[in-house]
Protein backbone atom coordinates (compact mmCIF):
# COMPACT_ATOMS: atom_id res chain seq x y z
CA UNK A 1 0.00 0.00 0.00
CA UNK A 2 1.28 3.14 -1.12
CA UNK A 3 1.51 5.88 1.85
CA UNK A 4 1.63 9.83 1.45
CA UNK A 5 2.31 12.69 3.95
CA UNK A 6 -1.28 14.01 2.28
CA UNK A 7 -4.17 12.68 0.61
CA UNK A 8 -6.15 15.21 -0.29
CA UNK A 9 -10.02 13.81 -1.25
CA UNK A 10 -11.70 16.22 -4.16
CA UNK A 11 -9.65 18.20 -6.90
CA UNK A 12 -12.07 21.09 -7.08
CA UNK A 13 -10.58 24.76 -5.91
CA UNK A 14 -10.16 23.78 -2.54
CA UNK A 15 -8.58 20.01 -2.93
CA UNK A 16 -6.34 21.16 -5.69
CA UNK A 17 -4.96 24.11 -4.30
CA UNK A 18 -4.64 22.50 -1.03
CA UNK A 19 -2.39 19.73 -2.78
CA UNK A 20 -0.31 22.16 -4.98
CA UNK A 21 0.31 23.69 -1.73
CA UNK A 22 0.91 20.58 -0.31
CA UNK A 23 3.29 20.13 -2.70
CA UNK A 24 5.33 23.31 -2.20
CA UNK A 25 5.60 22.63 1.28
CA UNK A 26 7.77 19.05 0.59
CA UNK A 27 4.98 17.27 1.24
CA UNK A 28 4.37 13.85 -0.77
CA UNK A 29 0.65 14.63 -1.58
CA UNK A 30 -1.89 12.75 -3.61
CA UNK A 31 -5.53 13.80 -4.63
CA UNK A 32 -8.50 11.75 -5.34
CA UNK A 33 -10.65 12.42 -7.68
CA UNK A 34 -14.18 10.65 -9.27
CA UNK A 35 -15.23 13.63 -11.58
CA UNK A 36 -15.79 12.44 -15.19
CA UNK A 37 -16.78 15.24 -17.44
CA UNK A 38 -19.30 14.77 -20.32
CA UNK A 39 -17.92 12.74 -22.38
CA UNK A 40 -16.52 9.87 -19.65
CA UNK A 41 -13.43 11.26 -18.99
CA UNK A 42 -11.61 11.91 -15.94
CA UNK A 43 -10.94 15.81 -15.29
CA UNK A 44 -9.43 17.64 -12.53
CA UNK A 45 -11.20 21.24 -11.16
CA UNK A 46 -14.19 20.25 -9.55
CA UNK A 47 -17.43 22.08 -9.86
CA UNK A 48 -15.50 25.39 -10.11
CA UNK A 49 -13.78 24.74 -13.54
CA UNK A 50 -16.26 21.73 -14.83
CA UNK A 51 -19.86 22.94 -14.13
CA UNK A 52 -19.56 26.40 -12.09
CA UNK A 53 -17.87 29.53 -11.88
CA UNK A 54 -15.91 28.92 -15.45
CA UNK A 55 -18.27 27.64 -17.50
CA UNK A 56 -21.00 29.83 -16.33
CA UNK A 57 -18.91 33.12 -16.90
CA UNK A 58 -18.00 32.22 -19.84
CA UNK A 59 -21.58 31.81 -21.41
CA UNK A 60 -22.38 35.43 -19.38
CA UNK A 61 -19.17 37.15 -21.49
CA UNK A 62 -20.59 35.60 -24.50
CA UNK A 63 -24.35 36.55 -23.83
CA UNK A 64 -23.39 40.06 -22.44
CA UNK A 65 -21.19 40.62 -25.93
CA UNK A 66 -24.39 39.27 -27.39
CA UNK A 67 -26.41 42.06 -26.07
CA UNK A 68 -24.12 44.82 -25.91
CA UNK A 69 -23.93 44.52 -30.04
CA UNK A 70 -28.40 44.16 -30.03
CA UNK A 71 -29.02 46.65 -27.83
CA UNK A 72 -25.99 49.02 -26.91
CA UNK A 73 -23.52 49.21 -29.88
CA UNK A 74 -26.02 51.96 -31.55
CA UNK A 75 -25.72 54.01 -28.89
CA UNK A 76 -21.82 54.26 -29.61
CA UNK A 77 -22.08 54.81 -33.16
CA UNK A 78 -21.93 51.46 -34.53
CA UNK A 79 -25.02 49.93 -36.33
CA UNK A 80 -24.54 46.23 -36.98
CA UNK A 81 -26.83 44.56 -38.92
CA UNK A 82 -27.84 40.66 -39.12
CA UNK A 83 -26.99 40.00 -35.75
CA UNK A 84 -27.50 35.81 -35.27
CA UNK A 85 -26.29 33.48 -32.45
CA UNK A 86 -24.91 30.55 -32.72
CA UNK A 87 -25.02 28.67 -29.85
CA UNK A 88 -23.48 25.64 -30.75
CA UNK A 89 -20.22 27.43 -31.05
CA UNK A 90 -20.81 29.92 -28.25
CA UNK A 91 -21.50 26.38 -26.15
CA UNK A 92 -18.21 24.69 -27.74
CA UNK A 93 -16.39 27.95 -26.85
CA UNK A 94 -17.12 27.12 -23.49
CA UNK A 95 -16.15 23.55 -23.56
CA UNK A 96 -12.72 24.65 -24.55
CA UNK A 97 -12.41 26.81 -22.13
CA UNK A 98 -13.30 24.06 -19.40
CA UNK A 99 -10.94 21.90 -21.36
CA UNK A 100 -8.03 24.24 -21.26
CA UNK A 101 -8.28 24.98 -17.49
CA UNK A 102 -8.90 21.25 -15.99
CA UNK A 103 -5.96 20.14 -18.20
CA UNK A 104 -4.08 22.93 -17.18
CA UNK A 105 -4.57 21.57 -13.57
CA UNK A 106 -3.39 18.03 -14.76
CA UNK A 107 0.07 19.64 -15.79
CA UNK A 108 -0.02 21.57 -12.13
CA UNK A 109 0.01 18.24 -10.63
CA UNK A 110 2.56 16.38 -12.74
CA UNK A 111 4.84 19.75 -12.42
CA UNK A 112 4.40 19.55 -8.43
CA UNK A 113 4.88 15.77 -8.18
CA UNK A 114 1.34 15.51 -6.94
CA UNK A 115 -0.42 12.21 -7.72
CA UNK A 116 -3.78 12.09 -9.65
CA UNK A 117 -5.63 9.26 -8.14
CA UNK A 118 -8.49 8.65 -10.50
CA UNK A 119 -11.66 7.49 -8.96
CA UNK A 120 -14.47 7.39 -5.64
CA UNK A 121 -12.59 7.67 -2.47
CA UNK A 122 -14.36 6.17 0.55
CA UNK A 123 -12.52 6.43 4.03
CA UNK A 124 -11.93 3.56 5.82
CA UNK A 125 -11.10 4.96 9.40
CA UNK A 126 -7.49 5.91 10.71
CA UNK A 127 -5.08 6.46 8.07
CA UNK A 128 -6.38 4.96 4.89
CA UNK A 129 -8.33 5.46 2.13
CA UNK A 130 -10.11 3.07 -0.46
CA UNK A 131 -9.83 3.95 -4.00
CA UNK A 132 -12.82 2.81 -6.68
CA UNK A 133 -11.37 4.02 -10.23
CA UNK A 134 -14.17 4.37 -12.61
CA UNK A 135 -15.34 2.20 -14.86
CA UNK A 136 -13.22 -0.47 -13.72
CA UNK A 137 -13.75 -3.85 -11.84
CA UNK A 138 -13.95 -4.51 -8.30
CA UNK A 139 -10.95 -6.38 -8.57
CA UNK A 140 -9.05 -2.85 -8.88
CA UNK A 141 -10.26 -0.98 -6.09
CA UNK A 142 -6.91 -0.34 -4.55
CA UNK A 143 -5.85 1.45 -0.73
CA UNK A 144 -3.69 4.42 0.10
CA UNK A 145 -2.62 5.44 3.31
CA UNK A 146 -1.63 8.61 4.31
CA UNK A 147 -0.22 10.45 7.75
CA UNK A 148 -3.45 13.22 6.77
CA UNK A 149 -6.31 13.04 4.75
CA UNK A 150 -8.16 16.58 3.38
CA UNK A 151 -11.64 15.96 2.84
CA UNK A 152 -12.66 18.05 -0.14
CA UNK A 153 -15.56 16.34 -1.54
CA UNK A 154 -17.34 20.00 -2.29
CA UNK A 155 -21.15 20.27 -3.27
CA UNK A 156 -23.74 18.98 -5.50
CA UNK A 157 -27.21 20.85 -6.82
CA UNK A 158 -29.78 20.76 -3.82
CA UNK A 159 -32.63 18.38 -4.81
CA UNK A 160 -36.17 19.44 -4.78
CA UNK A 161 -38.63 16.60 -4.85
CA UNK A 162 -41.70 18.26 -6.51
CA UNK A 163 -39.31 18.99 -9.38
CA UNK A 164 -36.76 16.32 -9.68
CA UNK A 165 -34.48 16.61 -12.71
CA UNK A 166 -34.60 14.54 -15.44
CA UNK A 167 -32.06 15.67 -17.93
CA UNK A 168 -34.41 16.96 -20.54
CA UNK A 169 -37.24 19.64 -19.73
CA UNK A 170 -36.49 19.43 -15.71
CA UNK A 171 -32.48 20.12 -15.32
CA UNK A 172 -30.28 21.45 -12.64
CA UNK A 173 -27.39 24.68 -13.47
CA UNK A 174 -25.16 21.86 -15.29
CA UNK A 175 -27.85 21.54 -17.82
CA UNK A 176 -28.73 24.75 -18.17
CA UNK A 177 -25.09 25.30 -18.60
CA UNK A 178 -25.76 22.81 -22.07
CA UNK A 179 -28.77 24.13 -23.91
CA UNK A 180 -28.37 23.09 -27.30
CA UNK A 181 -30.51 25.75 -27.97
CA UNK A 182 -32.65 29.29 -26.86
CA UNK A 183 -35.90 28.01 -25.11
CA UNK A 184 -38.36 30.13 -25.54
CA UNK A 185 -39.76 29.92 -21.96
CA UNK A 186 -37.54 29.28 -19.37
CA UNK A 187 -38.45 28.85 -15.47
CA UNK A 188 -36.09 28.95 -13.28
CA UNK A 189 -36.77 28.32 -9.49
CA UNK A 190 -34.54 29.77 -7.15
CA UNK A 191 -33.56 33.89 -7.27
CA UNK A 192 -30.18 32.84 -5.60
CA UNK A 193 -26.97 33.52 -7.03
CA UNK A 194 -26.83 31.02 -9.55
CA UNK A 195 -30.65 31.43 -10.74
CA UNK A 196 -30.00 34.86 -11.31
CA UNK A 197 -26.91 34.12 -13.28
CA UNK A 198 -28.32 31.64 -15.48
CA UNK A 199 -31.46 33.34 -15.67
CA UNK A 200 -29.34 36.61 -17.36
CA UNK A 201 -27.31 34.26 -19.75
CA UNK A 202 -30.47 32.96 -21.26
CA UNK A 203 -32.44 36.28 -21.24
CA UNK A 204 -29.84 38.27 -22.77
CA UNK A 205 -30.11 35.19 -25.59
CA UNK A 206 -33.80 35.35 -26.13
CA UNK A 207 -35.41 33.83 -23.25
CA UNK A 208 -38.32 34.92 -22.06
CA UNK A 209 -37.59 33.94 -18.28
CA UNK A 210 -39.89 33.58 -15.29
CA UNK A 211 -37.71 33.37 -12.07
CA UNK A 212 -39.67 32.02 -9.01
CA UNK A 213 -38.36 32.87 -5.42
CA UNK A 214 -40.16 31.11 -2.17
CA UNK A 215 -38.94 33.99 0.14
CA UNK A 216 -40.64 37.66 0.31
CA UNK A 217 -37.10 39.60 0.03
CA UNK A 218 -35.21 39.49 -3.44
CA UNK A 219 -31.46 38.45 -2.23
CA UNK A 220 -31.66 38.29 1.23
CA UNK A 221 -28.45 38.18 2.12
CA UNK A 222 -27.46 41.23 0.13
CA UNK A 223 -27.73 44.63 1.35
CA UNK A 224 -31.18 45.72 1.17
CA UNK A 225 -30.05 49.21 -0.78
CA UNK A 226 -28.63 47.34 -3.41
CA UNK A 227 -30.93 44.35 -3.72
CA UNK A 228 -33.47 46.65 -4.52
CA UNK A 229 -31.67 48.89 -6.90
CA UNK A 230 -30.47 45.10 -8.61
CA UNK A 231 -33.72 43.72 -8.56
CA UNK A 232 -35.44 47.13 -10.60
CA UNK A 233 -32.41 46.97 -13.37
CA UNK A 234 -32.82 42.86 -13.61
CA UNK A 235 -36.59 43.42 -14.20
CA UNK A 236 -35.91 46.19 -16.71
CA UNK A 237 -33.95 43.55 -18.34
CA UNK A 238 -36.69 41.38 -18.78
CA UNK A 239 -36.18 38.86 -16.11
CA UNK A 240 -39.67 38.42 -14.45
CA UNK A 241 -38.68 37.71 -11.23
CA UNK A 242 -41.89 36.13 -9.05
CA UNK A 243 -41.13 36.77 -4.92
CA UNK A 244 -43.20 35.08 -2.32
CA UNK A 245 -43.75 32.25 -5.02
CA UNK A 246 -43.32 28.96 -3.62
CA UNK A 247 -42.87 25.45 -6.33
CA UNK A 248 -45.46 23.19 -4.98
CA UNK A 249 -45.60 20.78 -8.79
CA UNK A 250 -44.51 20.29 -11.96
CA UNK A 251 -45.47 17.89 -14.35
CA UNK A 252 -43.42 17.67 -17.91
CA UNK A 253 -43.91 15.95 -20.97
CA UNK A 254 -41.86 15.67 -24.32
CA UNK A 255 -42.73 19.29 -25.30
CA UNK A 256 -42.93 21.72 -22.32
CA UNK A 257 -43.06 21.12 -18.40
CA UNK A 258 -46.01 22.91 -16.46
CA UNK A 259 -44.97 24.53 -12.29
CA UNK A 260 -47.51 25.10 -9.61
CA UNK A 261 -46.39 27.70 -7.28
CA UNK A 262 -48.44 28.79 -4.54
CA UNK A 263 -47.99 33.27 -3.97
CA UNK A 264 -49.98 33.83 -0.73
CA UNK A 265 -53.55 32.38 -1.06
CA UNK A 266 -52.92 32.16 -4.46
CA UNK A 267 -52.59 28.96 -6.85
CA UNK A 268 -50.88 29.62 -10.01
CA UNK A 269 -49.90 27.81 -12.99
CA UNK A 270 -47.30 28.63 -15.84
CA UNK A 271 -45.55 26.32 -18.76
CA UNK A 272 -42.10 26.50 -19.93
CA UNK A 273 -40.00 24.89 -22.54
CA UNK A 274 -37.10 24.00 -19.93
CA UNK A 275 -37.57 24.56 -15.79
CA UNK A 276 -33.84 25.20 -14.28
CA UNK A 277 -33.70 23.82 -10.39
CA UNK A 278 -31.79 26.49 -9.13
CA UNK A 279 -32.16 26.16 -4.93
CA UNK A 280 -29.11 26.14 -3.78
CA UNK A 281 -26.49 23.29 -2.96
CA UNK A 282 -26.07 20.53 -0.61
CA UNK A 283 -22.73 19.40 0.99
CA UNK A 284 -21.39 16.18 -0.44
CA UNK A 285 -20.42 13.20 1.66
CA UNK A 286 -21.94 10.52 -0.89
CA UNK A 287 -20.12 7.55 -0.84
CA UNK A 288 -17.39 8.93 1.58
CA UNK A 289 -17.70 6.88 4.51
CA UNK A 290 -17.30 9.93 6.74
CA UNK A 291 -19.61 8.79 9.52
CA UNK A 292 -18.87 5.36 9.69
CA UNK A 293 -14.82 6.25 9.79
CA UNK A 294 -16.46 8.33 13.12
CA UNK A 295 -15.85 11.96 10.82
CA UNK A 296 -18.62 14.22 13.11
CA UNK A 297 -21.32 15.75 10.31
CA UNK A 298 -22.90 18.98 11.07
CA UNK A 299 -26.52 20.12 10.83
CA UNK A 300 -26.37 20.78 7.50
CA UNK A 301 -25.34 17.48 6.32
CA UNK A 302 -21.64 18.62 5.72
CA UNK A 303 -18.39 18.18 7.59
CA UNK A 304 -18.35 19.77 11.18
CA UNK A 305 -14.88 21.58 11.69
CA UNK A 306 -13.11 24.06 13.86
CA UNK A 307 -11.80 27.19 12.76
CA UNK A 308 -8.77 25.56 11.74
CA UNK A 309 -11.03 22.66 9.29
CA UNK A 310 -9.84 20.12 11.53
CA UNK A 311 -12.67 17.31 12.19
CA UNK A 312 -13.45 15.63 15.44
CA UNK A 313 -10.64 12.97 14.11
CA UNK A 314 -6.81 13.98 14.79
CA UNK A 315 -5.03 14.03 11.08
CA UNK A 316 -8.39 14.44 9.51
CA UNK A 317 -8.92 18.17 7.54
CA UNK A 318 -12.31 19.32 5.54
CA UNK A 319 -12.09 22.66 3.50
CA UNK A 320 -14.87 24.26 1.00
CA UNK A 321 -18.10 23.55 0.10
CA UNK A 322 -18.43 20.17 1.84
CA UNK A 323 -18.42 22.41 5.36
CA UNK A 324 -19.58 25.49 6.74
CA UNK A 325 -19.71 29.22 5.52
CA UNK A 326 -20.44 30.59 1.99
CA UNK A 327 -19.78 27.83 -1.17
CA UNK A 328 -17.62 29.92 -2.84
CA UNK A 329 -14.20 29.02 -4.64
CA UNK A 330 -12.40 31.14 -2.99
CA UNK A 331 -13.21 29.94 0.16
CA UNK A 332 -12.63 26.35 -0.66
CA UNK A 333 -9.25 27.78 -1.93
CA UNK A 334 -7.70 29.71 0.87
CA UNK A 335 -9.14 27.13 3.43
CA UNK A 336 -6.97 24.55 1.21
CA UNK A 337 -4.01 27.08 1.34
CA UNK A 338 -4.45 27.23 5.52
CA UNK A 339 -4.68 23.89 6.29
CA UNK A 340 -1.37 22.54 4.14
CA UNK A 341 0.36 25.46 5.96
CA UNK A 342 -0.94 24.59 8.74
CA UNK A 343 0.56 21.23 8.37
CA UNK A 344 3.87 22.21 7.78
CA UNK A 345 3.86 23.94 11.17
CA UNK A 346 3.03 27.44 10.08
CA UNK A 347 0.43 29.93 11.90
CA UNK A 348 -1.83 30.61 8.99
CA UNK A 349 -5.48 31.66 9.74
CA UNK A 350 -8.71 32.09 7.26
CA UNK A 351 -10.90 34.93 7.88
CA UNK A 352 -14.61 33.52 7.44
CA UNK A 353 -15.64 37.18 7.98
CA UNK A 354 -14.28 38.86 5.08
CA UNK A 355 -15.14 36.49 2.50
CA UNK A 356 -16.08 38.35 -0.51
CA UNK A 357 -19.71 37.68 -2.69
CA UNK A 358 -19.94 38.07 -5.99
CA UNK A 359 -23.04 37.97 -8.57
CA UNK A 360 -22.26 38.14 -12.10
CA UNK A 361 -25.16 39.90 -13.40
CA UNK A 362 -25.27 43.26 -15.17
CA UNK A 363 -24.32 44.93 -13.10
CA UNK A 364 -22.49 42.90 -11.15
CA UNK A 365 -22.91 42.54 -7.45
CA UNK A 366 -20.11 42.39 -4.75
CA UNK A 367 -20.50 42.51 -1.20
CA UNK A 368 -17.86 41.85 1.64
CA UNK A 369 -18.69 42.43 5.45
CA UNK A 370 -21.95 43.86 7.27
CA UNK A 371 -24.63 44.92 5.71
CA UNK A 372 -26.90 48.11 6.73
CA UNK A 373 -29.84 45.92 8.20
CA UNK A 374 -27.14 43.31 9.98
CA UNK A 375 -25.43 46.57 11.84
CA UNK A 376 -28.77 48.08 12.92
CA UNK A 377 -29.93 44.74 14.30
CA UNK A 378 -26.95 45.16 16.26
CA UNK A 379 -27.57 48.41 17.60
CA UNK A 380 -23.74 49.63 15.93
CA UNK A 381 -23.68 53.51 15.06
CA UNK A 382 -22.43 53.42 11.55
CA UNK A 383 -21.63 56.06 8.72
CA UNK A 384 -22.97 55.50 5.22
CA UNK A 385 -21.32 56.68 2.21
CA UNK A 386 -23.28 55.91 -0.89
CA UNK A 387 -22.13 57.03 -4.59
CA UNK A 388 -24.04 56.65 -7.69
CA UNK A 389 -22.46 54.91 -10.72
CA UNK A 390 -23.83 57.14 -12.67
CA UNK A 391 -21.44 60.72 -10.82
CA UNK A 392 -18.39 58.73 -12.39
CA UNK A 393 -17.16 60.52 -15.50
CA UNK A 394 -15.49 56.49 -16.71
CA UNK A 395 -18.64 55.05 -16.07
CA UNK A 396 -20.50 57.70 -18.31
CA UNK A 397 -17.55 57.26 -21.10
CA UNK A 398 -18.47 53.32 -20.95
CA UNK A 399 -22.05 54.26 -21.31
CA UNK A 400 -22.54 52.02 -18.20
CA UNK A 401 -23.29 53.96 -15.60
CA UNK A 402 -26.20 52.24 -13.36
CA UNK A 403 -25.47 51.20 -9.79
CA UNK A 404 -23.78 52.64 -6.66
CA UNK A 405 -21.56 51.86 -3.92
CA UNK A 406 -21.78 51.87 -0.50
CA UNK A 407 -19.25 51.97 2.19
CA UNK A 408 -20.61 51.37 5.76
CA UNK A 409 -18.31 52.62 8.87
CA UNK A 410 -18.22 52.43 12.60
CA UNK A 411 -19.67 55.80 13.59
CA UNK A 412 -16.78 55.95 16.22
CA UNK A 413 -13.66 54.47 14.75
CA UNK A 414 -14.41 55.07 11.54
CA UNK A 415 -13.59 51.58 10.64
CA UNK A 416 -14.60 50.30 7.41
CA UNK A 417 -17.61 47.60 8.80
CA UNK A 418 -19.10 46.52 5.23
CA UNK A 419 -18.79 47.64 1.43
CA UNK A 420 -21.57 46.72 -1.09
CA UNK A 421 -21.43 46.90 -4.74
CA UNK A 422 -23.68 47.32 -7.98
CA UNK A 423 -21.92 48.43 -10.94
CA UNK A 424 -19.80 47.01 -13.65
CA UNK A 425 -17.21 44.87 -13.11
CA UNK A 426 -17.98 44.82 -9.00
CA UNK A 427 -16.07 41.95 -8.95
CA UNK A 428 -12.77 43.82 -10.00
CA UNK A 429 -13.58 46.42 -7.30
CA UNK A 430 -14.35 44.63 -4.09
CA UNK A 431 -10.62 43.39 -3.64
CA UNK A 432 -9.75 46.97 -2.24
CA UNK A 433 -11.71 46.60 0.42
CA UNK A 434 -11.86 43.50 0.99
CA UNK A 435 -7.78 44.27 1.40
CA UNK A 436 -8.77 47.52 3.18
CA UNK A 437 -10.99 45.41 5.88
CA UNK A 438 -8.10 43.03 6.27
CA UNK A 439 -5.53 45.56 7.45
CA UNK A 440 -8.71 47.45 9.58
CA UNK A 441 -8.73 50.21 7.48
CA UNK A 442 -10.82 53.27 7.81
CA UNK A 443 -13.08 55.07 5.31
CA UNK A 444 -10.12 57.60 5.66
CA UNK A 445 -7.42 55.05 4.47
CA UNK A 446 -9.70 54.85 0.98
CA UNK A 447 -10.62 58.31 0.81
CA UNK A 448 -6.62 59.16 1.61
CA UNK A 449 -5.56 56.83 -1.50
CA UNK A 450 -4.78 58.13 -4.98
CA UNK A 451 -7.08 56.32 -7.13
CA UNK A 452 -6.35 57.22 -11.00
CA UNK A 453 -8.40 58.80 -13.14
CA UNK A 454 -10.91 58.08 -14.64
CA UNK A 455 -11.63 54.51 -13.20
CA UNK A 456 -14.67 53.29 -11.99
CA UNK A 457 -12.63 52.60 -8.59
CA UNK A 458 -12.63 56.34 -8.51
CA UNK A 459 -16.27 55.39 -6.82
CA UNK A 460 -15.07 53.44 -4.23
CA UNK A 461 -12.87 56.69 -3.24
CA UNK A 462 -16.11 58.50 -3.53
CA UNK A 463 -17.96 56.62 -1.38
CA UNK A 464 -15.26 56.54 1.34
CA UNK A 465 -15.64 60.56 1.06
CA UNK A 466 -19.58 60.31 0.71
CA UNK A 467 -19.38 58.43 4.12
CA UNK A 468 -17.74 61.83 5.66
CA UNK A 469 -20.54 63.98 3.79
CA UNK A 470 -17.45 65.01 1.74
CA UNK A 471 -18.17 63.71 -1.40
CA UNK A 472 -16.47 65.73 -4.46
CA UNK A 473 -18.93 64.72 -7.32
CA UNK A 474 -22.10 64.50 -5.61
P1 LIG B 1 -16.00 21.11 -5.76
O1 LIG B 1 -15.55 22.13 -6.73
O2 LIG B 1 -17.43 20.73 -5.75
O3 LIG B 1 -15.10 19.83 -5.99
C1 LIG B 1 -15.27 18.64 -5.30
C2 LIG B 1 -14.66 17.52 -6.11
O4 LIG B 1 -14.62 16.35 -5.30
C3 LIG B 1 -15.47 17.13 -7.34
O5 LIG B 1 -14.61 17.00 -8.44
C4 LIG B 1 -16.08 15.79 -6.97
O6 LIG B 1 -16.30 14.93 -8.09
C5 LIG B 1 -15.03 15.23 -6.05
N1 LIG B 1 -15.51 14.22 -5.12
C6 LIG B 1 -16.59 14.26 -4.33
N2 LIG B 1 -16.68 13.16 -3.55
C7 LIG B 1 -15.62 12.40 -3.87
C8 LIG B 1 -15.14 11.16 -3.43
N3 LIG B 1 -15.77 10.46 -2.47
N4 LIG B 1 -14.02 10.67 -3.99
C9 LIG B 1 -13.36 11.35 -4.95
N5 LIG B 1 -13.76 12.54 -5.40
C10 LIG B 1 -14.87 13.07 -4.87
N6 LIG B 1 -18.12 30.14 -6.79
C11 LIG B 1 -17.43 31.28 -6.90
O7 LIG B 1 -16.63 31.59 -6.03
N7 LIG B 1 -17.59 32.12 -7.99
C12 LIG B 1 -18.47 31.84 -8.98
O8 LIG B 1 -18.58 32.60 -9.93
C13 LIG B 1 -19.22 30.64 -8.89
N8 LIG B 1 -20.10 30.30 -9.86
C14 LIG B 1 -20.78 29.13 -9.78
C15 LIG B 1 -21.68 28.81 -10.79
C16 LIG B 1 -22.38 27.62 -10.75
C17 LIG B 1 -23.36 27.27 -11.87
C18 LIG B 1 -22.16 26.71 -9.68
C19 LIG B 1 -22.89 25.40 -9.63
C20 LIG B 1 -21.28 27.03 -8.66
C21 LIG B 1 -20.58 28.24 -8.70
N9 LIG B 1 -19.69 28.61 -7.68
C22 LIG B 1 -19.01 29.79 -7.77
C23 LIG B 1 -19.44 27.75 -6.50
C24 LIG B 1 -18.14 26.98 -6.66
O9 LIG B 1 -18.19 26.19 -7.83
C25 LIG B 1 -17.91 26.11 -5.43
O10 LIG B 1 -17.96 26.92 -4.28
C26 LIG B 1 -16.54 25.44 -5.49
O11 LIG B 1 -16.42 24.64 -6.63
C27 LIG B 1 -16.32 24.60 -4.24
O12 LIG B 1 -15.07 24.00 -4.30
P2 LIG B 1 -14.74 22.64 -3.54
O13 LIG B 1 -13.30 22.37 -3.81
O14 LIG B 1 -15.19 22.72 -2.15
O15 LIG B 1 -15.65 21.51 -4.23
P1 LIG C 1 -29.01 30.03 -3.37
O1 LIG C 1 -28.96 29.19 -2.12
O2 LIG C 1 -28.36 31.38 -3.26
O3 LIG C 1 -28.52 29.28 -4.58
O4 LIG C 1 -30.56 30.32 -3.65
C1 LIG C 1 -31.55 29.35 -3.82
C2 LIG C 1 -32.91 30.02 -3.70
O5 LIG C 1 -33.95 29.08 -4.01
C3 LIG C 1 -33.20 30.54 -2.30
O6 LIG C 1 -33.41 31.93 -2.37
C4 LIG C 1 -34.46 29.78 -1.89
O7 LIG C 1 -35.35 30.61 -1.14
C5 LIG C 1 -35.09 29.40 -3.22
N1 LIG C 1 -36.03 28.25 -3.14
C6 LIG C 1 -35.85 27.10 -2.45
N2 LIG C 1 -36.94 26.26 -2.57
C7 LIG C 1 -37.82 26.91 -3.39
C8 LIG C 1 -39.15 26.60 -3.92
N3 LIG C 1 -39.80 25.44 -3.65
N4 LIG C 1 -39.76 27.50 -4.73
C9 LIG C 1 -39.14 28.66 -5.02
N5 LIG C 1 -37.91 29.01 -4.55
C10 LIG C 1 -37.25 28.17 -3.75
Amino acid sequence: MKNYDVVVIGAGPGGYICAIRCAQLGFSTACVDGELSSSGKPVLGGTCLNTGCIPSKALLDSSHHYSFISHDAAEHGINVTGIKADIHKMIGRKDRIVQKLTRGIAGLFKKNGIDWLQGQAKLLGGAEVEVTPAGKDTAEIYQVSAKNIVIATGSVPAKLPVAATDRNRIVDSTGALAFTEVPKRLGIIGAGVIGLELGSVWSRMGSRVTILEALDDFLAPADQEIAAAAQKLLVKQGLDIRLGATVTGTGANNREVSVTYEQGNDKQQLTFDKLVVAVGRSPNVEGLGAEDAGVNLNSGGGIEVDKQCATNLPNVYAIGDVVRGPMLAHKAAEEGVMVAERLAGQKSEFNLDLVPWVIYTWPEIAWVGNTEYELKEAGKKYNSGVFPVAASGRALAAGDSDGMIKMLSDADTDRILGVHILAPNASELIPEAVLAMEFEGSAEDIARTIHAHPTLAEAMHEAALASDQRALHI
